[in-house]
């Protein structure tokens, strides 16, 4: 059978199709879902994805603002910032593009951030609801992987899903969201990081493989069972001369080789990246909804 590749753009073209009754929905209440991001410093790869982030708010009519700190801000002004932020009620949500600059506590950062704004889904209170299996915001990477799974109808119910990296963005939230007494979840989880002995016994297991380690095609053919769904979350650039930027992007998969081995996979770029992004356009309006209701239920 031919090897099914699971496009983002394709799935989160359908995600916005969505959200755009949503958010008409809301502007005929008389709310426009809003974001704030905050960017400090001038990381290529982070301008990148904020520039990205704007961009798919206006497309969607998501009002959205970018505040651009220089790279020696302070901690002080960036809680400042937040807490105006927490308090302005034209934004709903509130986006920190990480990684800080050094000297800045992110963690700080993170617990700063009201619950109910955190539409990255980071703050412990989230990530708490979400282990405990509550309606909450979902980190929009693993959120945006499992609706990539839905659209394309990959059964995970019994199934071995194999995670290979434990960041606190990607590859933690992805684990508890698939154990999860859910559909397109219900899996059986096994995690491998750095202290992992022999990954491939793992990787091999996997009747669903999800790779977020940052390491350029680290798994090859060899380390995957025949027919296996691959989702690839890397995204490293590799030096290339041959390209006109001088590099490209490849995911942690050797896409190729691997392609001709699993029943279904995802291309980097084109895969994952693209649902992240729809991910937080959609915590974005959800935000804006329950913040709504909450302010009805207050009566104000
Ligand atoms: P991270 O914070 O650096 O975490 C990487 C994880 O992978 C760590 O848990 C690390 O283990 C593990 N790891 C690293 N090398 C490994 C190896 N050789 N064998 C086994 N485990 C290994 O990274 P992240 O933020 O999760 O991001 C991972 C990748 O996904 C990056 O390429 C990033 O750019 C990409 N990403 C993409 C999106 C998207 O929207 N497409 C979103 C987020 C991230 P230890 O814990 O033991 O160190």
């Amino acid at each position: 059978m031919e090897t099914i590749i699971l496009r983002g753009k394709e799935v989160s073209d359908a995600v916005k199709e969505r959200l755009k009754e949503d958010i008409d929905t809301c502007k005929k209440r008389g709310i426009t879902p809003g974001l704030a991001v905050v960017l400090i410093g001038e990381d290529p790869a982070s301008t990148v994805y904020v520039r990205n982030k704007a961009r798919a708010c206006e497309a969607l009519g998501i009002f959205s603002e970018t505040i651009r700190l220089p790279k020696d801000t302070t901690q002080a002004t960036l809680n400042t910032l937040i807490d105006r932020l927490n308090k302005n009620t034209r934004f709903h949500g509130i986006l920190v593009q990480l990684p800080l600059p050094r000297h800045l506590n992110e963690k700080e950062i993170i617990h700063r951030i009201h619950p109910e704004k955190d539409v990255d889904g980071f703050h412990p209170f989230n990530i708490g609801k979400l282990i405990l299996g509550e309606d909450t915001f979902l980190p929009c990477t693993p959120a945006g992987i499992i609706e990539m799974l839905r659209y394309y109808q990959i059964e995970t119910s019994g199934k071995h899903v194999v995670i290979v990296g434990r960041s606190n963005i990607v590859g933690k939230p992805m684990a508890n969201l698939m154990y999860q007494k859910s559909a397109y979840a219900n899996a059986t989880v096994t995690i491998c990081h750095t202290g992992t002995s022999d990954i491939k016994k793992y990787t091999r297991q996997a009747d669903i493989l999800i790779v977020a380690a940052g390491v350029p095609e680290m798994i090859t053919a060899d380390m995957v069972k025949e027919d296996a769904t691959v989702i690839d979350v890397g995204v490293n650039r590799v030096d290339d001369p041959s390209c006109k930027k001088g590099y490209r992007l490849v995911g942690d998969v050797a896409f190729e080789e691997v392609k001709e081995r699993v029943s279904a996979i995802t291309p980097v770029p084109g895969g994952v990246g693209l649902m992240t992004i729809a991910m937080l356009m959609q915590n974005t309006v959800k935000a804006a909804e329950n913040q709504a209701k909450n302010m009805k239920k207050h009566g104000q």
